[in-house]
């Protein structure tokens, strides 16, 4: 099949709820994706934020491999050696105690907001205007953005939002009912949006006084991506509950919500499950991605990386007057132009590099944490390029 055949193959069976980009993805290796004719790409999407050990990691080709012959799946109604070693690495690099599996982002916010509600007894959860949480009913209720709400009414009861980096909407809004609040530590679906140095702490010390559960969604800014391991660490905050998705198993589709020992301790046998969730597949090649980021240094290389990246955007600000700001912590990045961008997508795609916009006007880049600096100084060329 040639490219074309295959975009009108895909266009035609498969259900059209994504806006793709006239691009076949052939394979990948590290931060280099090929099309269908061998033409390289520097992939600063990385499967939005979820290749950060790089595409095709041979460590976890063998993991994969080997654990396939030896055990994928069985019920969660049985112990496995996999999930046990994996739960036990996964909470001892967090702040919490305890873990649930499950399979995406949106999974994990759903475990997370009943056992927030279980816990608590109480109904209401507070997110934050222009967030983004899942597409599942619930998360896109709790996404406070209505474009991913329109059509899909009624949504459920329970769910308020408020202005980001707002401390003050955010104590307003509290009530007798509130159960959490939910927050991305660095919003960004929405534009790589980082909030004041004070807000998370003030936050924490919020739901402490009101006596409400502060939930982290770290489905995106966790795994190394901002140059700390969880985006909690940037500002020393604990929350009650972190979700975690898209890094945690390379790719392999894996959720994990974690919580500290009291909270989880409101679930009990029946209240949630996931058929898939941490499978002995998915808990081996997860614990194999926490080794290669011990290997490889990912969580310093995302910082000192980034901080590169970053400071080479900047250079671009004195050249091209469209450029208002360029944000990040670690190889989450943002430049938001004064125009809507969605054309430069195409534009660096031709020149050999995948970027990503957000809400109009942000070029996002969230290559792969093993990128170096040779392959950022080329995104930073192409962008100059592209740029008008
Ligand atoms: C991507 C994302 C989600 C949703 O994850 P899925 O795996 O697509 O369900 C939730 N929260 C944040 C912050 C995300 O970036």
């Amino acid at each position: 099949m040639d490219s074309q055949q295959i975009e009108d193959m895909t266009n035609k069976y498969v259900m059209n709820t994504y806006g793709r980009y006239d691009l076949v993805i052939d394979h990948a290796h590290g931060c280099i994706v090929y099309d269908m004719d061998g033409n390289e790409y520097i992939d600063c999407v990385a499967g939005i934020a979820v290749n950060n050990i790089g595409h095709t990691n041979d460590k976890v080709a063998i993991v994969l491999a080997e654990q396939s012959k030896k055990l994928i799946h069985v019920s969660n109604l049985y112990y496995t050696q996999e999930q046990a070693s994996y739960a036990k690495k996964l909470v001892e690099r967090s702040p919490h105690d305890r873990v649930f599996f499950a399979n995406s982002g949106a999974e994990a916010n759903e475990a997370a907001i009943k056992l927030a509600r279980k816990y608590t007894g109480k109904g209401e959860i507070i997110s934050m205007n222009n967030s983004f949480h899942g597409r599942t009913l619930v998360t896109i209720t709790a996404t406070g953005q209505p474009k991913y709400q329109k059509g899909f009414e009624p949504l459920p009861a329970g769910f308020k939002h408020v202005d980001y980096n707002d401390i003050k909407a955010v104590e307003d809004a509290i009530t007798d009912d509130t159960a959490a609040v939910l927050v991305e530590p660095i919003q960004g679906e929405s534009g790589v949006r980082v909030p004041d140095e004070d807000y998370l702490p003030q936050l924490r010390k919020l739901c402490d006084e009101k006596g409400i559960l502060l939930i982290f969604d770290e489905v995106q800014t966790g795994f190394g991506r901002t140059g700390k391991f969880f985006a909690s660490e940037i500002t020393n905050v604990i929350p009650d509950i972190t979700t975690c998705a898209k890094a945690i198993a390379g790719g392999i589709p894996m959720g994990a919500m974690l919580a500290s020992e009291t909270v989880a301790s409101a679930f009990k046998p029946g209240d949630h499950a996931s058929t898939f969730g941490g499978t002995a597949l998915a808990c081996s090649v997860a614990s194999c991605v926490l080794d290669i980021f011990d290997d490889l240094d990912l969580v310093e290389k995302s910082y000192n990386n980034g901080q590169y990246f970053r400071d080479a955007l900047e250079l671009l600000k004195d050249k091209h007057s469209c450029i208002k700001d360029v944000r990040g912590h670690g190889l989450m990045i943002g430049v938001e132009l004064d125009y809507a961008c969605g054309d430069l997508v195409a534009k660096a795609q031709e020149k050999g590099v995948l970027i990503n916009v957000a809400n109009g006007n942000v070029i996002r880049l969230v290559p792969p944490l093993i990128i170096t600096k040779e392959e950022i100084d080329q995104v930073v060329k192409v962008i100059d390029e592209i740029l008008p």
